[in-house]
Formats: C-alpha cells, sequence, structure tokens
C-alpha cells in the first residue's frame, strides 16, 4: 500500500515536472515569437514612417519651388501635379487654391467662363452643411452619395476673400470641385488651417477625414501647402500668402503601399490617429478580427505631418502556430511516456520483491520446520544414546554419568545415595534351558518390573551389563533397604519359571545394596565396590535375597593403599 502510494506521488512529480519544463519552454519561446513580431511591425513602421516622410518632402519642395518660381501656371501645375500623383500612389488629389481677394475674383471668374459660360466662385449649399463630428460620417458619405456633387455648390455669395479650386488632378474624379472656395466647406476647419499655415509658413495636415473623392469614402489626410511671397507693405517686405497647394492622402493606401514590402503573415494593423479629440480615430485597420492574443504593441509615427498617428498591432494566432516548435508539446508526450514506462517498471520491481519475500518467508517457514525436526532428531537421539535397547531401561553409559552427578550433588549437599547392583541368579541355565530369546525376554520383564518399582523422579534403573541392573536412589537413607527389598519381592512375583534354578522354581533376583553421603576422599566406585560386595554376599548366601553392606571411609583409603 505504501509502494502505491510513493508510486503516485513519483507519477504526480513526473507529471507536474513535465508540464513545467514544457510551460517554461512554451513561454521562452513565446517572448521570442513577441520579440520577433515587434520586429516586424518596428520594420513595418520604419516604412510607413519613411513613407510619410518622402511625401511631406515632396510637398516641401514644390512649395520651395513656386515660392521661388513666382507666378503659379495652370497646365504646368496639372503636368506636375500628374506626375507627383503618379510617384505617390497614395496621394489622391492635388489642387492648386489661390487667394483671391473680393477685389480679384471678376477677374478670376472671367478666367473660368472661358470654359464654363456664367461661372461663378462656388460655395457649399446650406443645404449640405457638412457634420464635424466624427460619428457622422455614415450621414455625409450617405449624402455625397445620394446627391450630383455638382448640386451641392452654388454661386459664392459676397465675401471679402476667398480660396477657389483652381486646378484640381485627377479631373475625372476631383473636377467638380473647380471653383469650390474652400473656406465655405466648413467641415474641414479651413480658415484654423490658413491662420495656422500662415503662421508657420509650414505645411499643416487637417484631422483624417472620409474622402469625398473615393467612392468608398477611406480616410483621408488633408494637407495645405502654403505658397507664400513676400510684398512690401507699408515700406517693408512682409510674406503673404498666395495660395495653397492642397492635397489628400489616402491613408489606407499609404500603409497598403508600405505593408507591400514586407508585411509578414498574421499580424493585424491599425492606424490610429490620437490628436487631441477630434478627426478619425480609426484611420486604418486590416481585415477584422476578434481579437489578437496578448496586448496590443503600441508604436507611435514619429513624423505624421504633426499628426499623433500610432500604430497598433497584434498578432494573429497564425503567427505564432507557424512560429511554435513541437519541442513543448515533444516533451509533454516524452515526459507522459517516460512516467508510464517508470511507474511500470517500479511495479515491475514492486511485484518481483514481493516475490522475492514470499519466497524468503516459505524458505524461513521451511528452515524453521527443519530446524524443529532436527531438535526433535537430536532429543530422539539423545534418549536413544542413554536408553539400553534390549531392556529400555537406562544404560551403562547414562549409568556412569549419572552416578557422577547425584555423587557430586550429594557431597554438595551433603545427602546420602544409595545403590543396588542387582543380578538375575542363574542365568545362564535360564539361557541353556529356555534359550537365548526366552533369556531377553526375561530380562526384558525383570528391567519393566524394576522400573515399576520406583516412582520418584530422581531414582534411575540402568542395566549394568549381561543380566545385571543397577539403581541409583539419590537422598535414600534407610528407605533404600525397604526399596531392594520390594524389587527382589517383584520379581520374585512375576513367577516366571525357571526350572533350572538351584534358588527357586522361578526366576530371582540377587541384590547388593549400599549407601553413603560421599566425603571428601570418597569416590563414587567406593560406593560401586560395596553394592557389589554386599551382591557377592547375597550369592555366597544362597542368593534371592538383599545384603546391605555398609560403606566406610575407610574403604577407599584401604583400596588405596
Ligand atoms: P549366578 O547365580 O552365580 O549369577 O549364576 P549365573 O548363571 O547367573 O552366572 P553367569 O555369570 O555364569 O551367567 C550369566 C549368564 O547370563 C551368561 C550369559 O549367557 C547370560 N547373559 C548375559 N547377557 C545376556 C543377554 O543379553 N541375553 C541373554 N539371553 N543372556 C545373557
Ligand atoms: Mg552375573
Ligand atoms: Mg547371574
Amino acid at each position: 500500500m505504501q509502494k502505491i502510494i510513493s508510486q503516485i506521488i513519483i507519477a504526480i512529480f513526473a507529471i507536474v515536472g513535465t508540464f513545467m519544463i514544457a510551460w517554461v519552454l512554451y513561454q521562452s519561446e513565446l517572448d521570442q515569437i513577441t520579440s520577433e513580431f515587434e520586429q516586424d511591425v518596428d520594420q513595418q513602421v520604419n516604412t510607413l514612417e519613411d513613407e510619410l516622410v518622402k511625401t511631406r518632402a515632396t510637398l516641401r519642395h514644390w512649395k520651395s519651388f513656386y515660392e521661388a518660381a513666382g507666378d503659379i501656371e495652370p497646365q504646368q501645375f496639372s503636368r506636375i501635379a500628374l506626375d507627383v500623383l503618379e510617384s505617390y500612389p497614395a496621394l489622391d488629389m492635388i489642387s492648386w487654391t489661390p487667394f483671391v481677394h473680393r477685389a480679384q475674383r471678376p477677374l478670376f471668374e472671367k478666367q473660368f467662363q472661358a470654359q464654363v459660360p456664367n461661372f461663378s466662385i462656388l460655395e457649399l449649399n446650406k443645404k449640405f452643411i457638412l457634420p464635424k463630428s466624427t460619428v457622422s460620417d455614415q450621414l455625409l458619405r450617405s449624402q455625397m452619395e445620394r446627391f450630383d456633387p455638382r448640386k451641392m455648390f452654388i454661386a459664392s455669395s459676397e465675401k471679402d476673400f476667398y480660396f477657389p479650386v483652381m486646378v484640381i488632378e485627377p479631373m475625372q474624379t476631383a473636377g467638380f470641385m473647380v471653383g469650390v472656395d474652400l473656406a465655405t466647406i466648413n467641415r474641414i476647419n479651413f480658415t484654423d488651417s490658413v491662420s495656422a499655415a500662415m503662421l508657420t509658413g509650414d505645411i499643416v495636415a487637417l484631422p483624417a477625414t472620409p474622402s469625398p473623392f473615393s467612392p468608398t469614402h477611406e480616410p483621408v489626410l488633408i494637407t495645405f501647402v502654403p505658397i507664400q511671397q513676400s510684398s512690401t507693405v507699408g515700406g517693408q517686405q512682409q510674406p503673404q500668402v498666395k495660395g495653397f497647394i492642397a492635397s489628400t492622402l489616402g491613408v489606407g493606401k499609404l500603409v497598403k503601399q508600405s505593408m507591400l514590402v514586407d508585411l509578414p503573415e498574421g499580424i493585424h494593423f491599425k492606424l490610429m490617429d490620437e490628436t487631441g479629440d477630434d478627426g478619425l480615430r480609426l484611420l486604418f485597420q486590416t481585415e477584422e478580427f476578434a481579437t489578437g492574443l496578448g496586448d496590443w504593441y503600441r508604436r507611435p509615427l514619429l513624423d505624421a505631418f504633426d499628426r499623433k498617428w500610432v500604430v497598433m498591432a497584434a498578432p494573429k494566432p497564425s503567427y505564432i502556430a507557424s512560429r511554435i516548435s513541437l519541442l513543448p508539446y515533444g516533451v509533454v508526450v516524452g515526459g507522459l511516456v517516460f512516467t508510464i514506462l517508470l511507474l511500470l517498471y517500479l511495479n515491475l520491481l514492486r511485484r518481483q520483491a514481493a516475490v522475492i519475500q514470499r519466497q524468503v518467508d516459505e524458505r524461513t517457514v521451511q528452515l524453521r520446520d527443519a530446524n524443529e525436526n532436527l531438535n526433535l532428531a537430536n532429543e530422539r537421539l539423545e534418549t536413544l544414546s542413554r536408553i539400553d535397547s534390549l531392556t529400555d531401561v537406562a544404560n551403562r553409559r547414562f549409568f556412569n554419568e549419572t552416578i557422577d552427578k547425584e555423587w557430586s550433588r550429594a557431597q554438595r549437599e551433603g545427602l546420602p545415595v544409595a545403590l543396588m547392583i542387582i543380578d538375575v541368579d542363574n542365568f545362564k541355565g535360564y539361557n541353556d534351558l529356555y534359550g537365548h530369546l526366552k533369556g531377553d525376554e526375561c530380562l526384558q520383564a525383570v528391567a519393566a518390573t524394576l522400573k515399576k518399582v520406583f516412582s520418584r523422579s530422581g531414582d534411575l534403573v540402568a542395566r549394568y551389563g549381561g543380566e545385571e541392573f543397577a539403581i541409583i536412589l539419590p537422598n535414600a537413607g534407610g528407605e533404600a533397604m525397604r526399596m531392594a527389598e520390594k524389587c527382589r519381592a517383584a520379581i520374585e512375583a512375576l513367577k516366571v519359571s525357571h526350572e533350572d534354578s538351584s534358588t527357586a522354581a522361578c526366576v530371582t533376583i540377587s541384590i547388593g545394596l549400599s549407601s553413603v553421603i560421599p566425603t571428601a576422599g570418597l569416590k563414587s566406585d567406593d560406593l560401586l565396590d560395596c553394592a557389589d560386595k554386599g551382591l557377592y554376599i547375597a550369592k555366597e548366601h544362597g542368593r534371592n535375597r538383599v545384603i546391605y553392606h555398609t560403606c566406610h571411609t575407610r574403604l577407599s583409603k584401604v583400596k588405596q593403599a
């Protein structure tokens, strides 16, 4: 269970780690693409700025030319205007609008009447007062579409001065403006422009406005280039405005023209005019789309006829998709595959460990069983090594060990030890008469009977050799004699028939008994000798009896001597 939980934790860490690495890679690629994108946009804006600068330089050049030339010849102006229009496709219209004083009006009109009979300087019919607000562009367009442009103008009323269009190119589309006093078109704030241009002597651009010359009424930038000439007023040289070169620059055309150069796929552009609150805010945009990724990138244009133009750009999803690499996705897939393999491997290890553990457990059980069996066998062997195989009582070896042990103990505790040596009477004759097998059975019966007599745990009945038995009785004093007699009686009571016995009609035993409290200098052999002595005496005295033979310290000393 613990291992499964740790595997789950490892898996979670691996997956989270994978996604984090992929995310970091994705973000760094995104940053890279964003800076690439900004470079693309910057390059684009630079091209656009170049176009504007070139246009402005051309207009300035023209201004210097006419200011130096003096008179403006209409046909020459037309030719130059057509050349300029051809070189700058973004320019929609160029016109020459002279300053006409009230006193000069008849002469001016006369010049035109050669082409148009009853011509008069024109002004905007009040019915067509054009809305100033940008929200009414729609209204302006609809008005211009519904009416014949020529019907929008009527003969001008009396004024102090006029700015009638004298030459305009291209004639096909803008010809209807010929003779129209620009000062009467309130929408373009002509008076303010004139004042500004007269003050600075430089080019003035109006807020972009829907083009009156294009059928789609795209936004155009109307510029006025003042042409000045010095004249003597009150004995002093003063610059005087002779008129304006008015031109309209199609903003959309300008942008598209510069974009044609190197606009990468998948960038959405907007060109905004942010000068004050007036004018059209949105000058140009690439096709509509929902939103760009992230924020718009803003890049102001430095030189846009003193208007605050700002390019706003955002990458389309396709721009990013075409540039982002498969690496982050590869990392995710690779990480997931790695996690799965790791989990499979860990699972395999876990299973193998479980199998090994089970084997170890089984072996441990087997080993424990084997050990138990070995212990049992050892115990059994130990028992067997102590037992006489024929009679099933202790053997001589065990007797020897026990007598020494009991001797030492009795010596330590100062208690007596009694010893009997028992011999079957006339056993040779029994064997001879009944056969050896019967003899064995007889010995078995004798041993079993002797064993039954002793119930105390410390007493030991042993086969001493041949048809002899020995019995150790630890801590037995006078009682030993009674026990010995009990043994003798018990064998006799068996009534095992022995027809060849010189003692009785049945099998009998003789017992030599001795007991002593072991003291220093005495040995267990001394006690054995004494018991043996008793046995000898018992045999001597006719068998089937118990003889106690006292064991003295002296005995040992005598023996040693
Ligand atoms: P006594 O009364 O003086 O002891 O006379 P005895 O015949 O018993 O003494 P002896 O020492 O002459 O004979 C002992 C016999 O016991 C000799 C031997 O054949 C027999 N014997 C000893 N061990 C065994 C045994 O394991 N099985 C059998 N069947 N007989 C045995
Ligand atoms: Mg014997
Ligand atoms: Mg005997």
